[in-house]
């Protein structure tokens, strides 16, 4: 079964990993400056609201890396730091603002409902494909990327990462990115661990492919198919500033969570959140 959620002993491990690690903020590192305005009377998405996230590159540090051999060199963004947390909450995004994140897909049973509400009312999410999945529905990381979500990595089969040789962390990451890469142009800039089960090699190697790690604030436990009126009041509660929300697309049945999405979104606009994703650059 995949989900995003451990036994508690290893919950109690990560949180006191976490606690550990609290000392060393994790600053956001750039705001979307063309984030998606809210639209509470349910507007289609603006045309002009820019390109994908993913390929705003908006005057960051770049270097040039030599690729002998293979071309002619190509410019891409500086490696970001490694980290000893993940990002768990967004608060540079703006006051308003607030993320919302799918993981385990894409299924074509489920994620196209989820395009076509986030499409309806203009709003742009973070997707965090499994490589298993994404390798056989290349279409619709396309619609993602050409909706204007972020399209991030998630392993390729959802592993325990922690349980994972250093070469296997960087088998599921690095094949997981290069389908990404062939049917988008572009490696994926974020990356978040199965379970939220993150260690020291997962940084480093996220790190060395070019990936920030993201977490989340707010899971709505969709995976455990509560009742949509319970994913909904849960994702309503948890609504603040900078938040990043928890759900799923895919990993069994997804019909609640897609429902759910359905009522929430329009609330969550018409409570004035301006749901939207960060850009690296
Ligand atoms: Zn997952």
């Amino acid at each position: 079964m995949k989900n995003d959620q451990l036994p508690a002993g290893r919950r109690t491990l990560l949180r006191l990993a976490l606690a550990l690690g609290a000392a060393t903020a994790v600053r956001m590192v750039a705001a979307d400056p063309a984030g998606t305005p809210a639209r509470p009377g349910g507007e289609p998405p603006d045309p002009v609201a820019g390109p994908p996230a993913r390929a705003q590159t908006g005057g960051g540090a770049y270097r040039l890396r030599p690729m002998t051999g293979h071309g002619a060199p190509r410019f891409l963004p500086a490696p970001p730091p490694v980290r000893t947390r993940p990002f768990e909450e967004l608060p540079e995004l703006g006051r308003d603002a607030m993320v919302l994140s799918f993981d385990d897909g894409p299924d074509p049973r489920y994620t196209p409902d989820v395009l076509a509400t986030l499409r309806r009312y203009g709003v742009r999410a973070m997707f965090f494909v499994c490589g298993e999945m994404a390798t056989d529905h290349r279409d619709l990381l396309r619609v993602m990327a050409d909706d204007g979500h972020v399209v991030g990595n998630h392993s390729w089969s959802h592993p325990l990462i922690p349980e994972l040789s250093r070469s296997a962390i960087r088998d599921e990451l690095g094949r997981t990115s290069d389908v990404i890469e062939q049917t988008l142009g572009a490696p994926p800039l974020w990356y978040r661990a199965p379970y939220g089960a993150w260690n020291r090699n997962s940084f480093e190697i996220g790190a060395s492919m070019g990936m920030e790690p993201m977490a989340w604030t707010v899971d709505s436990l969709d995976w455990t198919r509560p009742g949509t009126d319970t994913i909904v009041r849960r994702v309503e509660r948890g609504a603040a500033p900078g938040v990043v929300i928890l759900s799923h697309d895919a990993g069994g049945n997804r019909s609640q969570s897609v429902a759910a999405l359905r009522r929430y979104l329009p609330a969550l606009l018409g409570n004035g959140y301006r749901p939207t994703v960060p850009h690296r650059g």
